[in-house]
């Protein structure tokens, strides 16, 4: 009974065993076919048992990690995760995970998930630890993609997904903030719930060909926020295909351009507008006009370039300041806007210069000139009516200009050239006036533009003389000169000073031309006082309001005055009262600085001007120089004889000495010497004269003056 228990006993045991073993076979056969590591260690962590997918996963043999410890092939970093989970697997039943780098035979490392579990005997305690090691690089590499992505998705601009179909998938913060639909309001809608209406059909026709061609479009377009406001965006829209080519999404991205546009607005505004009048520049008139001659050119109607100057607005800005010539010149773009239709052109071209192109008119000549000069004069009503500027009423008129371009081969230049010539021709023929420009008026400029090149060779080559004018003071003997240029013309002979001056300030030419008569008058001071019989004579110099103007004037006069060595108490400069009163404080320290030096001032043309006696008296000057205009006939006509004894009643009250210019008979002079008038220049005594006659007339006021013949008054020394 006891065998037989013995032997029922041993037949269970190797029953057990072989089953044991069966199950054991079942395991590893499991075990080496699973693509997982497994592994077993002992309680210090070394391998007991490795899968053969160790080789496969880690190039790791049996040998190569039978005995050694698991953690010698664990990335440093992750080392310290072990100890832990060791600890609650002996404390604890159950699987524990744990993701850490481990090594490669070939020393890189790859993440791997382990699944790590205690083997307990019959009394519970862990006797082993089995572990199954799974490589998880290619999985965590796409979860940090897809957290790219979503970060990438959640930028700056809107993004939109939309299936092929274009209903919205997906929509990021940006797109809510710019379109203020919530994620809710937009997925599952068609992406046209953004349309703004502004685009027509033909637009998306051509944006969804162009996706359909290359798989994406980008430009501007105009869509709707949720709140119904229209504004501009940036999109670009891409398609996802799949491998086989077919689209399967749709993904917009875009900006909110509405500021950017707004500037790009202001840009081009400010290219083409004048600022100050919001009326179109220069260039954008030029561009128009283009457009005209084309269009008219097909339709075959007329048109007309007016091109309009203020009379007086530079006084207007110098008296009541600048911002006061801003409105007034806000004022006229206004009344010039409403002088004409809304499909006309008023244009500024800089300063008081406004340009007024007229559309449409009629294909001949004569009646669009009729039209043109309706307008012309409407305009000019309107700008002559008085101005009221903030407290101020003043008074403006203008001149117009005027060019017809009715057809073939005008071009834009000529025909504003043309209406400013005009312009310029209505002014000299007395303001508030019009003109129509004639191919004679061309001629003159042209003429103009040959003296100007003249006249630059004939400063660069002196060509110019100074001629002396005798002055005599109540006795009739000579004091001084007033030096009067000449221009020695090689073809043309002598070229009175009036007829090349202005057109010598205008070309900038009169600052070189001013500086050689100062020079030469020098010159002439110092040799005249080197001889008895003209040490005593003073010599006047005309200055041109432009060389008074410039801010080194005074140190050009008295740098040349020194370097020649002239005596500044012999020479006097004749100014005119407009180029006195620009800026006051500066004219009285500009002629301060040279009184202090010696040098005298006279006030030239004096009457002609807007004289004031309050800066009359702030200036330092030394004489008045009654003008010729109220000399000719101041014994005939009360008015001037008035003026002249006034203006020898107002110099002699200011302290000044008062010279009468343009004396060319006894009877003026008895009338302006019976007023108090003692000093005189005039045919009377003499013309201009050449510097050899001038010394002959000295040589002979020395002789008379001596008192070999008598005093000369009376006598006519005219040549
Ligand atoms: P202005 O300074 O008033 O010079 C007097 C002008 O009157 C001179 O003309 C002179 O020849 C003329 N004149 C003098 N006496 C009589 C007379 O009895 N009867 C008549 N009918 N005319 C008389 P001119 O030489 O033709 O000079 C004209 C103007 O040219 C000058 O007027 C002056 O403003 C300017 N000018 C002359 N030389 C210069 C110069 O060197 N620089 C500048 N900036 N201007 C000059
Ligand atoms: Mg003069
Ligand atoms: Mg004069």
């Amino acid at each position: 009974m006891e065998m037989a228990l013995a032997t029922d006993t041993f037949i269970d045991q190797t029953r057990f065993e072989d089953k044991l073993k069966e199950s054991e076979a079942r395991y590893r056969l499991l075990a080496d076919h699973c693509s997982d590591m497994i592994a077993s260690l002992d309680l210090e962590g070394r391998y007991l048992y490795v899968s053969p997918a160790s080789v496969t996963l880690f190039g790791q043999t049996e040998d190569d990690l039978i005995g050694r410890l698991a953690i010698d092939f664990t990335h440093p970093d992750d080392v310290a995760l072990f100890p832990a989970v060791i600890a609650q697997i002996l404390k604890e039943q159950g699987v524990r995970t744990l993701t850490f780098r481990r090594r490669h035979k070939d020393g890189r490392y790859s993440w791997v998930e382990s699944k790590v579990q205690g083997v307990r005997d019959a009394t519970g305690a862990v006797t082993q630890i089995i572990l199954t090691a799974r490589d998880i690089s290619e999985r965590r590499q796409a979860e940090e993609d897809l957290r790219v992505a979503a970060t990438a998705f959640e930028t700056q601009e809107g993004m939109v997904i939309t299936t092929s179909d274009q209903t919205i998938l997906r929509v990021n913060q940006a797109f809510s903030e710019i379109t203020g639909y919530a994620p809710s309001d937009a997925i599952g809608h068609k992406a046209t719930l953004l349309k703004s209406g502004r685009h027509d059909q033909a637009f998306y026709d051509a944006m969804w060909t162009k996706i359909a061609e290359t798989g994406m479009w980008r430009g501007e377009i105009w869509n709707r926020r949720k709140n119904g406001e229209i504004y501009p965006e940036w999109l670009t829209i891409t398609a996802v295909k799949n491998p086989a080519g077919e689209v399967t999404h749709y993904v917009g991205a875009f900006t909110d351009i509405t500021k950017r546009k707004a500037t790009e607005e202001a840009i081009e505004h400010l290219a083409f507008y004048d600022p100050l009048t919001r009326l179109p520049n220069r260039r954008l008139l030029m561009d128009r006009l283009t457009q005209a001659l084309v269009a008219n050119a097909r339709s075959k109607r007329g048109g007309a370039l007016l091109f309009i100057d203020l009379d007086n607005f530079k006084t207007v800005n110098d008296t009541l300041g600048h911002d006061k010539g801003d409105l007034l010149l806000q004022q006229t773009a206004k009344r010039l806007i409403s002088c004409v239709r809304k499909s006309d052109t008023v244009a500024r071209l800089g300063g008081d210069e406004f340009v007024v192109m007229l559309e449409d008119l009629s294909a001949n000549r004569n009646e669009a000139a009729v039209q043109a000069r309706t307008i012309g004069d409407k305009i000019l009503a309107a700008l002559n009516e008085p101005y009221k500027i903030t407290s101020y009423e003043c008074d403006s008129s203008s001149s117009i200009g005027i060019t017809l371009f009715c057809n073939h081969g005008d071009d834009v230049d000529a025909i504003i050239k043309h209406a400013d010539l005009a312009m310029y021709r209505a002014k000299t023929s007395g303001r508030n006036s019009l003109c129509f420009f004639d191919p004679e008026m061309q001629q003159a400029a042209t003429a103009r533009a040959v003296l100007a090149n003249e006249l630059q060779t004939a400063v660069e080559t002196e060509q110019f003389v100074l001629h002396y004018q005798p002055q005599v003071d109540g006795k009739g003997r000579l004091t001084g000169a007033e030096a009067l240029l000449r221009w020695q013309h090689p073809d043309r002979g002598l070229i009175s000073p009036a007829d090349f001056i202005p057109l010598a300030e205008e070309t900038g030419l009169m600052l070189p031309l001013g500086l050689w008569v100062l020079r030469t008058a020098c010159r002439q001071l110092v040799q005249w006082a080197a001889r008895e019989g003209t040490a005593h004579l003073t010599v006047s110099v005309n200055v041109s309001a432009c060389q008074f103007r410039q801010a080194d004037f005074v140190e050009r006069v008295l740098e040349t005055v020194d370097a020649i060595g002239a005596d500044p108490t012999k020479l006097t400069l004749e100014l005119t009262e407009s180029m006195l009163i620009e800026d006051i404080d500066d004219t009285i320290a500009k002629m301060g600085q040279m009184k202090e030096r010696g040098l005298s001032f006279s006030l030239d043309d004096f009457g002609t001007g807007y004289s004031s006696l309050a800066y009359l008296k702030s200036l330092p000057l030394s004489e008045l120089k009654i003008d010729r205009s109220f000399i000719t006939d101041v014994h005939s006509d009360p008015n001037s004889g008035a003026i002249a004894k006034t203006i020898v009643f107002l110099a002699q009250s200011l302290g000044l000495t008062v010279i009468a210019e343009g004396v060319e008979t006894e009877l003026q002079r008895t009338f302006l010497d019976n007023h108090g008038c003692r000093d005189y220049q005039g045919f009377l005594f003499s013309r201009p004269l050449p510097l050899d006659a001038f010394e002959a007339f000295a040589a002979q006021d020395f002789v008379d003056t001596c008192g070999v013949s008598g005093p000369m008054i009376g006598s006519d020394h005219r040549n």
